[in-house]
């Protein structure tokens, strides 16, 4: 269960929306383990530590259930040891609707893999490839957990590329929802433009970030691009903002693409309010693809379960 507008219901974010799309490609790969060193080089320590044993300490408190924070530190996040389990979940995250189950961490880890192993399938000559990641990774920092996610993919899978010798990445975010944690692991950074199309946080979750103004610091000052819209936004807005978020990809000069996609911009979604159409994700994957660059794609959110898996096999098409 977790905690929406007011009330605990059905987690969104549940395991039958991979069967949905398994159901739906046609050639599946399961990734190799690459281990933990390539997800070091965006969360530390503290946060792996914390994520890998707090369903234990959960139960160790004699909590039953998910584990859930109830107090987070806005002011002053330091980087305290409390070895308090209510105190961590508060250090380690920013909302209330990512609960940790006992088998968390084990998802989050083969989610990382998977990305992982798409970058290693692109770094080897493929043009594109797909990683089917559960939990999804946009929303969690480099060392905070929210929005269904906990471990980055798409930022683990940017790091990965750089480190297989990519110069320029750039992610390019076109989940329903703002991209924060990717935006906030590479805001002050210069060899990754972040590129994020989603619903105006005036209105929609996460609020906080992803306002048009957010662009970046430091060195990085310019390579983030917030593309918010309003909510009931259909294919020709879409498509405006879209073209106007590829064009800063090719401005920045970028050699390897990560595009974050959630299929939670479908019209039929539970928890959204775009206007996309099943027959829209084609081309817009196409006006992706058409940038040239060998692409790495992750799964973020999407929660119409039965329209997953045809939404994201139209969107796979326009890679085709
Ligand atoms: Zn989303």
């Amino acid at each position: 269960m977790e905690l929406h507008n007011g009330a605990y219901v059905p987690y969104a974010e549940h395991r039958g929306r991979m069967e949905n799309v398994l159901a739906a490609l046609e050639r599946v790969e399961a990734p190799r383990d690459c281990g933990i060193e390539p997800i070091r080089r965006v969360h530390g320590d503290a946060y792996l530590a914390f994520l890998q044993t707090a369903h234990e300490r959960w139960v160790a408190a004699g909590r039953s259930g998910d584990a859930h924070g109830y107090a987070w530190p806005v002011v002053g996040r330091r980087p305290l040891k409390l070895n308090r389990i209510d105190a961590d979940l508060g250090q380690f995250s920013f909302d209330a609707s990512s609960p940790i189950a006992a088998g968390t961490w084990d998802s989050a880890y083969w989610g990382a893999q998977a990305a992982l192993a798409a970058t290693g399938a692109v770094l080897g000559g493929d043009q594109a490839a797909f990683a089917l990641c559960r939990p999804p990774g946009h929303h969690c920092g480099a060392d905070y957990l929210g929005g269904y996610c906990f471990l980055n993919n798409i930022a683990i899978a940017a790091e990965a590329a750089i480190a297989g010798g990519k110069r320029r990445v750039a992610i390019l975010d076109v989940d329903y929802h703002h991209g924060n944690g990717t935006q906030d692991i590479f805001y002050d950074r210069s060899d990754v433009l972040f590129v994020s199309i989603h619903a105006d946080p005036a209105t929609d979750y996460p609020f906080f970030w992803g306002h048009a103004d957010e662009r970046g610091e430091g060195a990085g000052q310019g390579a983030t691009l917030n593309l918010p819209l309003p909510r009931g936004t259909a294919l020709p807005e879409y498509r405006a903002a879209l073209d106007t978020g590829l064009q800063a990809v090719r401005d920045f000069g970028a050699d390897m693409l990560c595009v974050s996609f959630g299929a939670d911009t479908f019209s039929g979604d539970p928890i959204t309010q775009f206007d996309l159409q099943t027959a829209d994700y084609t081309p817009i994957a196409r006006a992706i693809a058409e940038l040239g660059l060998p692409t790495v794609i992750t799964m973020e959110g999407g929660y119409a379960v039965d329209a997953l898996g045809i939404n994201v096999a139209a969107f796979l098409a326009g890679f085709g």
